[in-house]
């Protein structure tokens, strides 16, 4: 691997690698929102208090977080209430003081098929106990919930690690019970899952699914945590819904990959990347690995700047647009 770093990009990477608001520039009149979908409190299998989830999100910089303890899974219940509304009603008062968007939200927790799917937006997390799947989904739909699939290839899943479309999932999709489906969840990613959302028009999302603290799981040893960047109107939750339905999310996982709808990705890393015929700059601080036919390779650092061979078409490596399939940068033009 060739890698060309400037000792000035050097001197920025070890600094803003200090800081954990990521920059992420917006697009077309929309504002680029971090947000985390998926994540545990002691209200389920989490390990910590809801207040301490929205103060390791204002630490990180993010816009937006959801609460989505288990239903079905609570075992710290000896010791903890019992109501699926306790987690969102004890972060919500603290979100609101610090101007973080809090989404009421739970997840369902199956067994495979059909696996595990978080419903946000939803009125009263209680009112999903209910033992058949699909009439559960069919709860939350009526409370007005964006559905996604979490985690599709998880190990304990699939011990394979594949992602697998069962009956049940194409009945959520021909219900319009199903809105998107994680890329990204905690250190992993599933490429797979691009073939299905760009099939049946899903929206791509990339989670934390965390359960301890965030600085033992992710900050130690990576910049941000897995997020779901979202291209919303404005900073509100209504926004946020709208966007999420619209399906104007893509996936960045913690070690920087990431996926989502070509036309969107494509308006994204243009966002990021300035080029000027063969120099590029990078506005954001997301690293982009960029390589050739010939498989030589050039690392654009976050907010770096890298003077490329005089070649037209690269393959940006840690940016997905389908399963197999990279997101090209042109250049000379
Ligand atoms: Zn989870």
């Amino acid at each position: 691997m060739k890698l060309k770093t400037t000792l000035k990009t050097f001197f920025l990477l070890a600094f803003t690698g200090l800081l954990l608001a990521q920059i992420v520039p917006d697009i077309d009149g929309y504002k680029t929102l971090k947000c985390d979908f998926h994540m545990h409190t002691i209200f389920s299998d989490g390990l910590v208090w809801p207040t301490i989830r929205v103060d390791e999100a204002i630490n990180e910089g993010l816009d937006a977080i959801a609460l989505t303890d288990h239903l079905e899974y609570l075992p710290h219940k000896k010791y903890v209430s019992t109501d699926m509304n306790a987690s969102f009603e004890i972060a919500k008062k603290r979100a609101n003081f610090k101007k973080l968007i809090c989404i009421r939200g739970a997840e369902f927790t199956r067994w495979m098929p059909p696996g595990h799917f978080n419903a946000l937006f939803i009125q009263d997390a209680n009112k999903l106990l209910i033992n058949d799947f699909l009439p559960a989904i069919e709860e939350a739909i009526s409370q007005g919930a964006f559905i996604f699939w979490n985690h599709p290839g998880w190990i304990v899943h699939q011990p394979d690690k594949v992602v697998r479309w069962y009956d049940v999932h194409q009945t959520m999709v021909d219900r319009g019970w199903l809105h998107g489906i994680e890329f990204a969840n905690y250190h992993e990613h599933y490429n797979a899952v691009l073939e299905y959302t760009n099939k049946y028009d899903l929206a791509v999302l990339g989670n934390s699914d965390i359960h301890g603290m965030a600085h033992e799981v992710f900050l130690k040893d990576h910049a941000h945590r897995t997020l779901t960047l979202v291209f919303a109107e404005n900073k509100t939750e209504k926004a946020v819904k709208e966007a999420l339905f619209a399906k104007r999310s893509i996936a960045l996982s913690d070690d920087d990959i990431l996926a989502g709808p070509k036309e969107l990705v494509d308006k994204f890393i243009h966002a990021c990347i300035q080029i000027k015929g063969y120099t590029l700059t990078n506005l954001s601080e997301i690293p982009f690995s960029l390589e050739n036919n010939t498989g030589e390779t050039y690392v654009l650092e976050p907010l770096g700047s890298l003077t490329m061979p005089n070649e037209d078409e690269w393959n940006i490596k840690n940016v997905w647009i389908n399963k197999n399939e990279h997101l090209k940068l042109l250049l000379g033009h």
